[in-house]
């Protein structure tokens, strides 16, 4: 049971209101605050501060000095008090309702039950495909990761049709797919992750790593996605995945078990978000975050040439 429900409930704008900072940010889309950095204060830029309604913070000037994930840490990094004197203070301002807690978004909230190894044999109607193929042109490392297309007439499936990859943890056992649909129709998500299953748990391309390198390694490629990190692979490049671009403290260990350090390469738009990933990162192995070369969004595009060039 979460005690500071209230407290975490507490909105940007409240917070604002209530810290005295001049709301001058406007709603960039429905669940982003986009404005001035309320602790830099800068003159011009009116747009390097942003706050999400899930409470994910972050300033592309301060960086470090200034992210973090809801009311209690922007509390502590704007005013510099610990965690009881945000409690204290934001708790009076928030909302506490058996409804909201149950809705009060929880970074842990996934990892209520022990996940258990994945026993289907959907790599029993793995077919050829182009997409795929195309994608991936080395079917010696889609071999490695064990990455197929899935298509099962007899079968009613949601997964059927779609691109299958592994979700392995350290030892290589096997938890789950994640499903990626190749060419989603409007409104149909672009992946289904497995119902129940913790994300911030599992580290893709770990365990390949280990069967690849003697850990742990000087440096690995963090990177958003499995494709991609597949793609690294047949580069020679050592490369592992959060399944996103955020980086769970338990993804962190992981790493840090993995490697000696990282180049962190989240796609361009997560560029800003991805300063406060860095920061933490930094605290566990040397950490670099080169920007993506001109005209590049996705690190899965790069040639060898060009990611060599990001870390030179
Ligand atoms: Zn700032």
């Amino acid at each position: 049971m979460d005690n500071y429900v209230a407290a975490r409930s507490v909105s940007f704008a409240t917070l604002a209101g209530a810290l005295g900072i001049e709301l001058t940010h406007f709603k960039r889309s429905k669940d982003e605050w986009v404005g001035p950095c309320p602790r830099h204060k800068p003159k011009n830029n009116k747009a390097c501060f942003r706050y999400k309604d899930d409470g994910l913070f972050n300033c592309f000037v301060c960086l470090k000095d200034f992210c973090g994930r809801g009311s209690i840490d922007f509390y502590k990094a704007y005013t510099g008090a610990g965690f009881q004197a945000a409690v204290e203070f934001l708790t009076p301002l928030g909302i506490s309702t058996p409804a909201q807690q149950k809705t009060a978004p929880e970074r842990d909230s996934e990892a209520t039950e022990e996940p258990k190894p994945f026993t289907g044999k959907y790599a029993k109607h793995f077919v050829e495909n182009d997409w795929l193929k195309k994608r991936l042109p080395d079917a010696a490392v889609r071999e490695r990761y064990g990455i197929g297309f899935y298509s099962n007439p007899a079968r009613k499936s949601k997964v059927s049709n779609h691109v299958l990859i592994p979700i392995k943890d350290p030892a290589g056992v096997q938890y789950g797919w994640l499903a990626r649909n190749p060419v989603p129709l409007e409104g149909q998500p672009k992946y289904i992750w497995p119902t129940g299953l913790p994300k911030n748990r599992f580290l893709f391309g770990g365990y390949e790593l280990s069967q690849a390198y003697q850990l742990p390694v000087r440096v690995v490629y963090l990177v958003e996605s499995p494709l991609c990190v597949m793609k690294f692979a047949s580069m020679s490049l050592p490369a592992v995945s959060p399944f996103g671009w955020n980086v769970s403290d338990e993804q962190l260990h992981l790493l840090s078990t993995l490697a000696k350090g990282t180049v962190y390469l989240p796609d361009r738009n997560k560029h800003c978000e991805g300063a406060c990933v860095a920061a933490r990162l930094s605290a566990q192995v040397w950490c670099r975050f080169p920007e993506l070369p001109q005209g590049h969004d996705d690190p899965e595009h790069l040639s060898l040439e060009q990611i060599q060039a990001l870390t030179r």
